[in-house]
């Protein structure tokens, strides 16, 4: 009998939970993650310190790196300050920027990644990609996956609520990125991997439909355990199709049109996933998406994020140009101008009438 499953790459540690911080240390032991104690951590110069404070009576054999921004560059020196060290595990403890720095720097060095994240903005924290700035402008660069990942529920509440406000928009973009990543599949044959679509989609869907806000742990713990398995969705993939799709190409196209102007990655991406839900003819998806996106304070019209129709309409048109080769709703209907410009003043009122 064949036995042909496959193995997934994935933490052996998700703690998520009020007061996680404080067991960090006895987590790595216990788990064999980290035995002598000897662990290199990153952390930012600004907000970092004072989590060192809160942490660093609890790590005793730790030594403390402070991550200069989130370039190559950055992660390249932090990797070879690190190097001499001989520890048994990097912990990257932050925001996005320090956690992928502290993967692309762990994976040159050769050691596993720690990630404590202490906000949810986005579904990098447990992703195998680190995104650092290069002299190209950005790169996605592939590393492993997290050894393990804790979330503090009550590092979380401390941070401004638009970090989980963008987080929200991240998980719930799932929902179209998947939707294209079929159209792709029907359309031109692209292989769909079904696991990974299926975790991009519920982690979207459950944080879509939790009647939960970002004040209650119920609903901070579904959206971290969503942007987790929409991280692994990616790792399982090879790619980050379940996770990113027209919506990431609209947001991706406000980032380099308007690089001064531009909002929240989420807020961005959630806007652009309503859009190209109506796109694709799902009126009742867009519009349940949008009144769930709207419910939790993010955008769902251009305007909402300071862009005039014109604008938005000139960002979907180069949205393809962002990601050559990946085929999305965009893609495949090839809107001229005043064909997006007619859609979204359709969307527009669908979602005001
Ligand atoms: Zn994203």
């Amino acid at each position: 009998m064949p036995i042909l499953t496959r193995l997934i790459p994935s933490p052996v540690v998700v703690d998520i939970r009020p007061g996680a911080l404080a067991d960090l240390a006895s987590v790595l032991a216990d788990q064999r993650i980290s035995h002598s104690g000897r662990l290199a951590v990153a952390v930012s110069g600004g907000s970092g310190a004072r989590l060192r404070e809160r942490v660093a009576p609890s790590l005793p054999g730790a030594t403390w790196y402070e991550v200069g921004g989130g370039t190559l560059d950055d992660a390249v020196r932090l990797a070879d300050e690190m190097k001499s060290g001989r520890y048994d595990a990097v912990v990257g403890l932050g925001g996005g920027k320090v956690i992928d720095c502290a993967k692309y720097a762990a994976a040159r060095i050769g050691l596993p990644l720690v990630a404590v994240a202490t906000n949810l903005s986005h579904d990098g924290i447990c992703s195998p990609v680190s995104i650092l700035d290069n002299d190209a402008g950005r790169g996605s660069y592939g590393v492993p996956t997290p050894i393990a990942l804790l979330i503090d529920l009550d590092v979380i509440r401390e941070t401004p609520v638009r970090f989980v406000r963008s987080g929200i928009g991240d998980a719930v973009s799932n929902i179209s990125a998947v939707a294209d990543w079929e159209l792709a599949n029907r359309v031109n044959g692209e292989k769909i991997d079904g696991l990974a679509a299926a975790m991009a989609r519920q982690a979207g869907e459950a944080v879509l439909r939790h009647p939960g806000d970002c004040t209650d742990d119920g609903f901070l713990t579904v959206l971290s355990e969503g942007l987790v398995l929409s991280g692994i969705a990616m790792s399982i993939a090879g790619h980050t199709r379940p996770s990113s799709g027209a919506c990431h190409e609209i947001s991706h196209a406000l980032d380099l049109l308007y690089p001064k102007r531009a909002a929240s990655h989420g807020e961005q991406v959630g806007l652009g996933a309503a859009f190209a839900m109506h796109l694709r003819g799902d009126h009742e998806g867009s519009f349940l998406m949008a009144a769930s996106l709207r419910r939790h304070g993010l955008p769902v019209l251009a305007e909402d994020i300071g862009f005039s129709e014109d604008e938005f309409v000139r960002a979907v048109e180069f949205a393809p140009e962002t990601r050559p080769g990946r085929y999305t709703i965009l893609e495949h209907l090839e809107l001229s101008p005043d064909g997006i410009r007619k859609a979204y003043a359709d969307y527009a009122a669908t979602l005001t009438g």
